[in-house]
């Protein structure tokens, strides 16, 4: 599909001084201000202003000008990583947008975008209903506990992203405004749940990205990490696109030496810290400030791991997995996951289904070295846990998809296979069917269980 693209070339990091570049951002609005654009018909420009009056849309010009080849558009991968297309919404959802927008009513787009959204599954998997902790009987919006060892923070600062993924499963949180004001109450907070659970090993700051915010945020919310009420938080992992999006986080931006001097600080006071770094092709890493970022980053003692979610259009061809992870191995990062897109947004324009997922992932496998094939995948992140297609078998002539739990609400149903009618269609776990002419998925008592109260998710 990605017809004139040349493969990443192994080559020095680039010693120049890289000269500071300034944030340019556009969204919805500034569609008419994207030089490259004007080469689109006025058709497909406004078939782009429909697709994002509906899902969020925000690219920035590094991303324009270095990442995008404006000669293979509408093909070129991160044009469609990043753009709003036609496809991404359901005919009849693309029409009703299209006669709001002629009838020109501010309130009347705003309640049609409201309405299709509602039909778009806004909040997969439960997060809303069972993942949200309590400390001191009051809620905390700001952390989502799923798996005993691990939570995700969700810092108000970085609740947006250097750009956004037209594919991303929390679109639902860029459509509202952001919200600046609670920071140091949600330092206390999180700090005051880390605390009072010995049980956590893992805190993943998530977003958006947090890495939009500036460092002194994350020193807030990190550094006191170090003190010895907080020896069991073994692993600080954060989830960010910036090594895509905005590079210059790293190299050039004002705080960038601050920023990789806080996670100097923090290996060396004996904490492991991840950057789960999003990357969904090769060419993303083929920038030399991508490059000089990755090299700073990994100079910390930082470990870069990389995750993606498989997508049509995007990348849904082995050879852009096997040249990724090469890529991203000989750039010493380490591959981690391959994602199932996920049952939300644009899904219809993205998903691939599950058996070609699994071809996709095995036929990557098959190219790399030992050292890239640590991405476990392909995996869904679905409400019970994060399930992984192991394969395609026969068992007593019956064939079947073998799967198993990477991660679960229960540890105990973790790394045991189970087996799901082989569908050559079927593109998400609810989608499929328990084998042998069994009824329910031996996890499904319990995790019904789970959703009626009965049965708290992180005591069992
Ligand atoms: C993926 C995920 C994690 C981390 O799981 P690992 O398998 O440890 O990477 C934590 N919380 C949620 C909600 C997740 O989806």
């Amino acid at each position: 599909m990605t017809s004139v693209m040349s493969l990443p070339e192994q080559r020095a990091f680039a010693e120049e001084p890289f000269e500071p570049r300034r944030f340019l951002v556009y969204t919805e609005r500034h569609l008419d201000k994207i030089a490259p654009l004007k080469k689109l018909t006025p058709q497909q420009r406004f078939e782009m202003r429909v697709v994002a009056s509906v899902l969020p849309f925000r690219v920035n010009q590094y991303v324009i000008d270095e990442l995008i080849d404006w000669n293979n558009i509408p093909a070129d991968p991160v044009f469609q990583l990043t753009f709003p297309q036609r496809g991404m919404l359901a005919e009849t959802d693309f029409a009703r947008m299209v006669e709001a927008l002629r009838g020109g009513d501010r309130a009347g787009i705003q309640a049609v975008a409201r309405a299709i959204r509602a039909g778009l599954n806004p909040h997969p998997a439960g997060q809303q209903l069972l993942n949200v902790p309590q400390l001191d009987e009051q809620t905390l919006d700001g952390i989502q506990h799923k798996y005993r060892e691990t939570i995700l923070f969700f810092p108000s600062q970085g609740q947006v992203c250097h750009s956004y993924c037209s594919f991303c499963f929390r679109w639902a949180q860029f459509i509202g405004d952001k919200e600046l004001r609670f920071s140091a109450k949600e330092a206390d907070q999180l700090h005051a749940y880390l605390e009072q659970h010995k049980n956590i090993s893992d805190l993943l700051v998530t977003g958006g990205d947090p890495m939009v915010m500036k460092t002194q945020h994350l020193v807030n919310y990190l550094e006191p990490l170090t003190q010895p009420q907080f020896d069991h938080i073994q692993t600080i992992r954060i989830g960010t696109k910036s090594l895509t999006f905005w590079p210059q986080r790293y190299v050039t931006d004002e705080d960038a030496d601050e920023l990789l001097d806080l996670l100097s600080r923090l290996v060396r006071a004996g904490k492991h810290v991840a950057l789960m770094a999003h990357f969904n092709h090769w060419r993303e890493m083929d920038t030399d400030i991508a490059r000089e970022a990755i090299r700073r980053v990994r100079e910390t003692g930082a470990v870069i791991r990389t995750q993606a979610p498989l997508l049509r259009h995007i990348n849904d061809d082995p050879q852009i997995w096997a040249d990724m992870w090469r890529e991203q191995v000989r750039l010493g990062l380490v591959p981690y996951y391959m994602f199932v897109e996920r049952d939300t947004g644009a899904k219809q324009y993205f998903e691939v289904p599950l058996a070609r997922a699994w071809e996709i992932y095995r036929e990557a496998m098959q190219q790399i070295s030992g050292l890239g094939r640590t991405a476990r995948g392909p995996s869904m992140s679905a409400g019970p846990g994060k399930v992984e297609i192991q394969g395609v078998s026969e068992i007593n002539g019956e064939k079947v998809f073998v799967l198993r739990f990477i991660q679960a609400r229960n540890p105990d149903w973790v790394q045991r296979p189970f087996f799901a009618q082989y569908d050559e269609n079927a593109t998400w776990l609810d989608q499929l069917k328990p084998a042998f002419g069994e009824e329910k998925f031996f996890f499904e008592d319990e995790y019904q269980a789970m959703l009626a109260g009965e049965i708290n998710p992180r005591v069992v």
